[in-house]
Formats: C-alpha cells, structure tokens, sequence
C-alpha cells in the first residue's frame, strides 16, 4: 500500500515539465497575494486563452454554444471558468474547485493610532493563525482603499525592493521570562497584532504627532484620508517572493499556498485542456477559511445562479436542467492537506498520512471528531478516480488530517456535494500550513495539475 516517491519516476522530459510549472506556479503566487490578485490574475490568464466574460455576453444577448469558453466573476473575490463541451449540461459537468482566500492581518476599520511615538495599524487576523508566527517578519500590505466617489485606490506596498516593509512586534528575550510561560496561543495576544507603521513625529504638532505624520504621507503620496479606511480592504501579508526551497530545489516556500497551491494547479489544466466532451468548470472561491460564508464564499448561490444563466444563454434553460446539471456534476473540490511532518510524528498516523513527493492526496473524508462536518466521498466515486488517475500515470496518495481525534478541518466539498453530485477532497501537502511561508513539494505541484487535467478530460 505504501506510494512510491514521484521523484524516482521522472524522465528528463518531465524534469523540464516540471520546473515550467513551478515557476510559472511561482509567478502566479507572486502576482496574487490577495483574493482580488489572484482574480485579476486568473482573469488575465484566462481572457488570454479565448475566455470571455459572461456579463459581457449577457448584456449583448449573445448565446453560449458547445467550445465556448466563458468566465464569470463574483465581487473581484470569485471566479468560475466554464469550458462549454459537446455533451449537453443536463449530463452534468467535471468541475475544479479551490479557494483563493489565505490567512492574514485584516487592517481595522478604524486602525490608526499613536502611542510611545509610534504610529501603529491595528488588524484583526483573519483564519486560522499561530499569532507568535506573524511577528518580526517584514509584511506588506496589499488591497484596496475605496472613496467616497467610488474610486478605488489598489495598494500594493512592502513588495518592490526599495518599497518599504512593516513588523509586528516581539518581547525582547531578556525580558520575556513571564511571557515565555504563557500558552502558546497566548504569548501573542491578537490585539497585540498590531503593524508598526511609522515613527518621526511633525514638527509642528504637540500631541500624536507620529500619527499626523503618517496621515500627511497619507495624503501628499495616495490621497488617502484617515476616514477612507472606513471603506478599505487591507490585508497585512509576508512581504516577499514565492522561493524554491532545499538544497535540491524540490520545494517551493510561499505565501499563501493554502489553497493557490490546489488553485493554480486548476486553472493550470484548465486553461491547458481542449476539446471537451463533458463542460469542464474551474471553481475559485473566496472565504473559505472563515467557513465559505457571504456573497463571495462557497455557500453564496453566485456558482448556482452563473449556471443558470450559462443554460439560459444556451437556450436551454428550466429549474429541472440546472438541478440535473449539477446532480450529474462531479467535483474534486481541492484544498491543501497536512503534510507528514517527522518532527512532529507523534500527531501523525503514519499509514494514512500525506507525503511530500507521493503526489497528489485524496482525502475521502475531512472533518473532526467521528468525521464531524465531513463530506464522506463514496466508494464507487473514489473507484472511478482511481482509474482515471492509473490510466493517465498520476501519482496520488491518500490521507485523513492527523491523527483520530487530534484536530480536523473543513473544506468546500460538503457545500457542492448538497446538490447530489459526487465530491472529493483532493489536493497538494503542504508543510508549514497557515504559517506565514508555507512549504509544497514540486513533484506534488506537477502531479497535481497532472491529476486534474485527466480529470477534466474524463466523459
Ligand atoms: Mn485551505
Ligand atoms: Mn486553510
């Protein structure tokens, strides 16, 4: 039962393959450190294949037929790519999903404060997050500040090299013996989660002075006012670049894997995946690490409405079809899996963990305590997987999240599976995960996106 390590397996050809796609997985993560960057980016990526916005054919009232490729967009945090193929919708479609959503800092709608002549951003961490992790790295901050007249300012700094970067504090060993025996989960309080953002007072003034300074930057060099981050959206991320890792340069460590590993390895074998019998869809949502909620997370009825409208603009619409559509459906719905981590074995179940460089992981079920919260995939479904993945030379594993009853986690499987279609979890291992950089293998990675295009292919 044991896997076999992909790395033995490789040809030089699929060597070269492999880099190609790690680098180009690089770039991805570079351009898309945030929900709405990985949109941008997707959408970019995605209009350069030949996708087109559904609004746009919408509001010309032109039809969508067989070999169309069509994108809609939900709120500049979700996107759904749909490849229409030659088989009617009724017969369901073979869809890709991810989140592109990772953990963070959130900047507080009211953030900016002064104190010990320091100007400070208070944040409110968003996921699940070791808080003694997040401090002193260099961040960056990354989105948008929305005004008054609508017009949205995208911020980007703490990434160029002569940009600068931003800290959240730590106690100084010397005096941190009090600290030190805290919890974990209380050695950094998340109100202590505040950026350090600035620190030469104005001349002129008496009091907070720090902070008039920083909100006359503000305004001389973005035109931002102190009541526009009442209407912004900013997330505080590690500052840097996706980098190759390990001496061999077999890994990647990044920013933000969680889950743009599984995401970009989607849209990778989507946009690469031609001539499609059954309509092929790419699913990246957003939210999904707060529990898929909103109008941009997985529960929203953005994905079921799109589809309706897709059958609508294929003159083929009723309420029976689209439920038909999406009953016959098949998913892998993808999100990163502990890796086996031997420094940490004991929270590990050695037979039914996943390892770096097995290749892709299926996780039949997820969920916690008696699979609590889990979509259980079924036997036959995960039957029919194994065979397409034999038959295409796909390296995968299979896993549960640690060990019986030592934690657990959810994905968005359960959420597409309400409509009766087949789901599993699948995905990349990932070291490290929800840490600040977090560690894939490049065989993974490869494997991955090997796995999803015989999936897409499949009728
Ligand atoms: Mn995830
Ligand atoms: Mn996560």
């Amino acid at each position: 039962m044991e896997r076999q390590n992909a790395w033995k397996t490789y040809t030089k050809k699929q060597l070269k393959e492999l880099e190609k796609l790690n680098k180009n997985y690089r770039v991805f993560l570079d351009a898309g450190k945030t929900e709405r960057e990985c949109v941008k980016e997707i959408v970019k990526q995605a209009e350069a294949a030949g996708y087109v916005n559904l609004e746009k054919i919408l509001a010309k009232n032109q039809s969508v037929s067989a070999g169309d490729k069509v994108y809609a967009v939900c709120m500049k945090k979700t996107v759904a790519l749909f490849h229409i193929g030659t088989k009617p919708m009724e017969q369901g479609m073979n869809i890709l999903g991810a989140h592109i959503d990772s953990p963070r800092m959130d900047i507080k709608q009211n953030p900016l404060y002064e104190n010990g002549d320091f100007a400070y951003l208070d944040t409110h961490y968003y996921g699940g997050i070791k808080k003694y992790q997040w401090v002193t790295l260099p961040l960056a901050i990354h989105g948008v500040v929305v005004k008054k007249d609508g017009s949205v300012l995208e911020i980007v700094l703490g990434e160029k090299e002569d940009d600068p970067v931003f800290c959240v504090t730590d106690l100084l060993i010397h005096l941190a013996g009090e600290q030190q025996e805290k919890k974990a989960n209380k050695v950094i309080e998340g109100e202590n989660l505040d950026v350090l953002f600035g620190s030469i007072p104005l001349k002129e003034e008496e009091k907070d002075g720090v902070k008039e300074g920083i909100l006359k930057l503000l305004k001389d060099q973005y035109d931002i006012e102190e009541e526009d981050f009442l209407s912004a959206e900013l997330e505080v991320v590690p500052a840097g670049k996706a980098r190759e890792s390990g001496l061999d340069r077999s890994m990647i460590m990044a920013y933000g894997q969680d889950d743009r590993v599984c995401a970009y390895t989607s849209l990778a074998a989507m946009l690469e995946v031609e001539d499609v019998k059954k309509t092929t869809c790419c699913l990246l949502t957003d939210k999904e690490e707060i529990g898929s909620v909103g109008a941009t997370g997985m529960q929203s009825k953005f994905f079921e409405n799109t589809v309706a409208e897709l059958l609508d603009a294929m003159g083929n619409y009723s309420e029976l079809i689209l439920r038909r559509c999406l009953r016959n459906s098949r998913m892998l719905s993808s999100d990163v899996s502990a890796a086996y981590d031997p420094l940490y074995a004991a929270s590990y179940e050695k037979n039914n963990a996943a390892y770096f460089g097995r290749g892709m992981v299926f996780n039949k079920f997820t969920g916690s305590r008696g699979k609590s919260g889990s979509n259980d995939a079924n036997a036959e479904y995960m039957g029919a997987l194994r065979k397409i993945l034999d038959d295409n030379q796909v390296a995968f594993q299979t896993a549960e999240l640690g060990k019986v009853d030592i934690g657990g986690g959810g994905t968005i499987a359960y959420i597409l599976s309400l409509y009766g279609m087949e789901v599993i979890d699948s995905g990349v291992a990932v070291l490290n995960m929800h840490a600040p950089w977090e560690l894939t293998s490049k065989a993974d990675v490869y494997e991955a996106k090997k796995g999803y295009v015989a999936f897409l292919k499949e009728a």
